[in-house]
């Protein structure tokens, strides 16, 4: 039941009870008005019946003294005391109109009756004195007769003092009795009262107010400091508490929820932060390799629950290989047939297995964890692949990690797709297209760099001349002349390794520089590359070209030396070589000096 209601019909039944308490009262007053009434009435009639009583005997007296003695002040008295008499009998008119009972008017009227014989009887001994017969004057007041109607009229007095008594006293008590019963229950009408108010205030303020309000306020305070742990317990009374209690549960359903909507946004928020900070580095990368470190250290801190690997596809198209791996995947290769990827082959993300039914990758073994392949595209060019694994409870499907894990595989395939058209353009202009090695562009720009840096460090050049190179032209066709290059070119590689760079300084002519090198370490090498291209005979599309030679010119740069001038002093040497007869090496006179070594087969 609603407060409201309760303590309207509490308001209601008090009111009824204190009108009817007030009713008690009056009635239990006017109870009493009656008491204090019958007890006047009993007083004026006892006193009455008392003076009735005493006036009869007074005037008896004063009348008998004045027989005896003749003193007329008894006369007087006598007379003065009849008039007191007329009073008296004017009263007892006046009790028979109160309603006296027919008893006491009989003994009213017995009183009046002797005491109008005694004054007559009084009256005429009086006037029989004043006449002179005293002697029967005194008999008449003393005579039996006269004694008789005396004890009669006090008897007569009594008898009626009695029984006004006795009804008077029967008034007080009924009137006594009836204030008395309703004054006790206007008390217990108030007393009820009271307790209805105490039981209601209590019931009201205590049991159903002031403690359900002390458990919402401890509530309150801690949904106030975002305590969303707090249990608000469900109170199913249909009351004003009830209602607040449900506003209650209300506001910190909202708040969990809303806190819940923080989490995920302050977690979305954060997500999109490491992918901006993922994809400016991975803008700002320069090798693959780094991409690759940028991918395996950003992928795991933006989905902490995925494992993955970051495939790359090979030069020939038909396989990937892993380059990252983050989290420690295990259902995908480290390297597998790009035919063996639903997703490569669809063209578009495809999720394998786990709580999934799709047709799983064959590059996926078998298990219940989900993995998802996103190819990583570019111009329409499939360039690699981004896998992800979920690591339970962690969920591939969620649709906005889905669209970030795209958005992530399409930056990262146009990131690799600008390191891969950088790396071509680079070799456009660094490398030579017939031969693969580096050009003379590059040659110039490393010698510099060598002057600027390592200018300290020896530096060996050699400059190669293919002997006679004219003649497979002229012979074979330059398709001929151009695998001629080809040959020497690998072989140039080959024999070199680390310990320098070849390239194509022009033509028929090749460069070694060889930073570091020592003079007999760079004659050494100049002779094995003249030896191993001299050494197999040289066939193309079945036609054998013969042996093919080169003339080599050796100088060195030592210290702070001229390199400028390295390549002059080579190409003097390779002159040399040439004039004196072809296949050989000559080191050129070091930048003072006149002497030469030579070498040949
Ligand atoms: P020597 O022994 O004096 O060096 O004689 P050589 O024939 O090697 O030298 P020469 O300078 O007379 O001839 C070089 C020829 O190389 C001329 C040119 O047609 C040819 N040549 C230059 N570049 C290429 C090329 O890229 N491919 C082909 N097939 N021939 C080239
Ligand atoms: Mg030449
Ligand atoms: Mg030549």
């Amino acid at each position: 039941m609603r407060i409201s209601t309760i303590t309207n019909w509490a308001y209601g039944v008090t009111v009824v009870l204190t009108v009817l308490s007030g009713g008690a009262f009056m009635l239990s007053a006017y109870s009493a008005t009656r008491e204090r009434t019958a007890v006047e009435e009993h007083l004026a009639l006892d006193s009455l019946g008392e003076e009735l009583a005493l006036g009869a005997e007074e005037r008896t007296d004063e009348a008998r003294l004045y027989v005896m003695r003749g003193d007329t002040r008894h006369l007087e008295a006598f007379q003065g005391r009849e008039g007191e008499e007329r009073r008296r009998e004017a009263a007892i008119k006046d009790i028979r109109e109160w309603g006296a009972a027919p008893a006491e008017h009989a003994a009213l009227d017995a009183v009046e009756q002797d005491a109008d014989a005694l004054d007559k009887i009084e009256a005429a001994a009086i006037s029989a004195y004043q006449g002179g017969d005293q002697a029967d004057a005194r008999q008449s007041l003393f005579g039996p007769e006269h004694d008789r109607l005396q004890t009669s009229l006090l008897g007569n007095v009594t008898r009626f003092r009695e029984l006004t008594n006795a009804r008077t006293q029967a008034a007080m008590k009924d009137a006594q009795s009836t204030s008395d019963w309703w004054g006790l229950v206007a008390k217990a009408l108030l007393a009820v009262t009271a307790a209805l108010f105490l039981s209601v205030l209590y019931f009201i303020l205590r049991r159903r107010v002031a403690m359900p309000l002390m458990r919402m306020t401890g509530i309150v305070s801690r949904l106030a400091k975002q305590d969303y742990d707090v249990e608000v317990p469900l109170d199913r009374r249909r009351d004003e508490i009830g209602e607040m209690n449900e506003a209650i549960h209300v506001f910190r359903v909202n708040g969990l929820e809303r806190d819940r909507l923080d989490a995920e946004r302050r977690q979305d928020q954060l997500t999109k932060d490491l992918i901006l900070q993922m994809l400016h580095r991975l803008q700002a990368c320069q090798t693959q390799g780094e991409l690759a470190e940028v991918v395996a250290l950003f992928a795991p801190q933006i989905f902490p629950d995925l494992a993955g690997h970051l495939y790359i596809m090979n030069e020939s198209r038909l396989a990937l290989t892993s380059v990252a791996t983050w989290l420690d995947p295990q259902r995908s290769e480290p390297a597998f047939p790009a035919s063996a990827c639903w997703g490569l082959r669809r063209g578009r993300p495809h999720v394998s297995a786990g709580a999934h039914s799709d047709i799983s990758c064959q590059h996926l073994d078998e298990a219940e964890t989900a993995g998802l392949c996103v190819p990583l595209t570019a111009q329409g060019d499939v360039i690699g692949l981004l896998y992800f694994e979920e690591r339970p409870p962690a969920e591939l499907a969620a649709e906005a990690s889905r669209l970030y894990l795209e958005l992530i595989a399409e930056n990262v395939g146009l990131a690799m797709a600008n390191l891969q058209m950088r790396d071509r353009l680079t070799n456009l202009s660094t490398r030579d297209a017939l031969t693969g090695l580096f050009n003379r562009r590059s040659l110039d720009e490393d010698l510099n760099r060598h002057a600027r840096t390592e200018a300290n460090e020896q530096l060996a050049c050699m400059m190669i001349d293919i002997d006679h190179f004219k003649r497979f032209n002229d012979e074979f066709g330059h398709d001929a002349g151009d695998e001629v290059m080809r040959y020497v070119a690998r072989i140039l590689v080959d024999t070199v390794g680390d310990l320098g760079r070849a390239y194509r300084f022009g033509g028929e002519e090749f460069t070694i520089l060889l930073p570091g090198a020592s003079d007999a370490e760079a004659l050494l090498l100049a002779e094995r590359v003249r030896e191993t291209i001299r050494s197999a005979p040289l066939s193309h599309r079945g036609r054998i070209l013969g042996s093919v030679s080169v003339s080599i010119g050796l100088a060195a740069a030592k210290g702070k030396g001229p390199v400028g001038s390295l390549l002059t002093r080579a190409d003097a040497a390779l002159l040399e070589a040439k004039s004196l007869g072809r296949n050989m090496t000559v080191v050129g006179a070091a930048p003072n000096e006149g002497d030469k070594m030579r070498g040949s087969v």
